[in-house]
């Protein structure tokens, strides 16, 4: 019997997928981003799975100290850098490197009296106005941070493109001019490609991709899934079905009485809910697979269950498998059908829910 709500790791997938954007960026080393827990994954095992990974990127600080007190030894870019001394001091303890994409930050590292100067990843807005220098504050911090001693020599360059999975339009072409402007001239590493970067855009193909998204299988493009692109899902959500029950017509289902059955009906009752991260605007019809048959998700998603229709699953038995997404369900199905992206749906599973790595087949 499958155990309660757990998230089964392929740790073979995501190798397959670093192998597989290798082929798509075969001249650029990889940094495999595993900020925010490597997506709800888990960052330590991903990080231990990915031997190949030429770099890791994290959101934080902290998560790059909890990499390093695992025993990661890659390169590991921090992609919001300090913004205290004490932060600073901690990048260059642990041999972190951090974005530098503020003043602020550049006035902190010429103040600092650290151990080991640190490796920075200088960061261009070239669109985005999020993170990153303007143009001209760009080449004067470029100027400041190659003399100044904190800096492990040279900086490295990078970028962040806020459209790239739109395939129409100009604003990444853009981005990439403007990009591409400032830094002629500078013999230095680059950095652009996210994964839609990655997947779409030749030109963002620089010495350095920053995939994310699509190394755990899940394709960054609106309509596409990431079989299209030969990727293949890492994490697959499953719990079991814990009761069955037969229903009338007229019944209505769970809070708020939202699902009134049309039919004479068998509901099953799984255990999984918004307490795991499953989303509570799944809309009734959402698929799930029971012992690998789609059927409709019915009524509200509660805290621990969800009820789904089994009259067309005749054989289906207390302690079934259930499949939420990941193998045999894209995520980005269900993204659909609770109106959000796979990238929230992946984060959001809670820390109840025990991750277990697949058996290697
Ligand atoms: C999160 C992030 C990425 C990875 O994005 P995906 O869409 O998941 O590939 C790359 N670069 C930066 C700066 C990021 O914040």
């Amino acid at each position: 019997m499958p155990p309660a709500a757990h998230a089964l790791l392929d740790m073979e997938a995501l190798a397959h997928n670093l192998a597989i954007l290798r082929v798509r960026a075969p001249h650029s080393k990889v940094m495999a981003v595993i900020k925010a827990n490597a997506y709800g994954h888990g960052a330590v095992p991903v990080a231990r799975a990915l031997p190949g990974a030429d770099a890791f990127a994290v959101a934080r600080v902290d998560e790059g100290v909890t990499l390093r007190d695992a025993g990661i030894r890659q390169r590991i870019a921090v992609l919001q850098g300090f913004i205290s001394r004490e932060e600073l001091a901690l990048h260059s303890r642990y041999d972190l490197e951090p974005v530098v994409h503020s003043a602020m930050q550049v006035g902190l590292l010429e103040a600092a009296a650290l151990d080991a100067p640190v490796t920075v990843w200088l960061k261009l807005d070239s669109g985005m106005h999020r993170l990153g220098f303007g143009s001209e504050e760009f080449e004067a911090s470029h100027r400041r941070l190659s003399l100044c001693h904190s800096v492990r020599q040279p900086p490295f360059l990078m970028t962040h493109l806020a459209n790239a999975d739109e395939l129409e339009g100009t604003d990444t072409e853009r981005q990439l001019d403007l990009f591409d402007r400032q830094v002629a001239g500078l013999q230095r590493e680059r950095s652009i490609a996210n994964s839609a970067g990655l997947l779409a855009w030749q030109n963002a193909l620089t010495e350095w991709v920053r995939p994310g998204i699509a190394l755990y299988g899940v394709s960054p493009f609106p309509n596409r899934t990431a079989a299209d692109d030969g990727l293949k899902p890492v994490m697959t959500l499953r719990t079991r079905l814990i009761a069955i029950k037969q229903l009338n017509a007229g019944d209505a289902v769970g809070y708020g009485g939202d699902w009134v059955c049309r039919h004479n009906t068998v509901m099953g009752v799984a255990a999984i809910g918004y307490g795991d991260g499953y989303p509570r605007h799944a809309r009734s019809g959402t698929p799930v697979l029971v012992n690998g048959q789609k059927v409709p998700l019915i009524g509200r998603v509660s805290m621990d269950m969800i009820t789904v229709d089994l009259t067309e699953c005749g054989k289906a038995k207390i302690g079934d498998a259930v499949t939420l997404w990941g193998e045999g369900l894209p995520v980005e199905e269900i993204a659909r059908h609770a109106d959000t992206i796979p990238y929230v749906l992946l984060c959001n599973v809670t820390p109840r829910v025990k991750r277990v790595t697949k058996a290697r087949g």
